[in-house]
């Protein structure tokens, strides 16, 4: 049906896009535990950390890339260098 006057609607584009972050441990330092000062409990790992820009729920642009220590009970996390992480989890 066509109203005089109404202009007809074209197609409609939508797009949903997020920011996932993954986190994953690195190997060199499996089963190495740090003293947390937030939660007083040695908790703190190394872990690998990444950011992607995701289009339609697939991350397919990274953005960042970084290297932390997070602790496994309360969250909270530093960014490290690889220098610094070495020097923190040297045995
Ligand atoms: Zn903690």
């Amino acid at each position: 049906m066509c109203i005089p006057g109404v202009p007809i609607p074209g197609p409609v584009m939508f797009f949903i896009f997020g920011f996932p972050e993954f986190d994953s441990n690195i190997k060199k330092y499996e089963g190495v535990k740090l003293h947390c000062d937030r939660c007083n409990n040695d908790s703190m790992e190394a872990i690998r950390h990444r950011r992607f820009f995701s289009m339609f729920w697939i991350p397919f642009l990274p953005l960042h890339f970084s290297k932390r220590i997070k602790c496994t009970i309360c969250g909270s996390f530093r960014d490290v260098s690889k220098s610094e992480i070495d020097q923190l989890f040297k045995r």
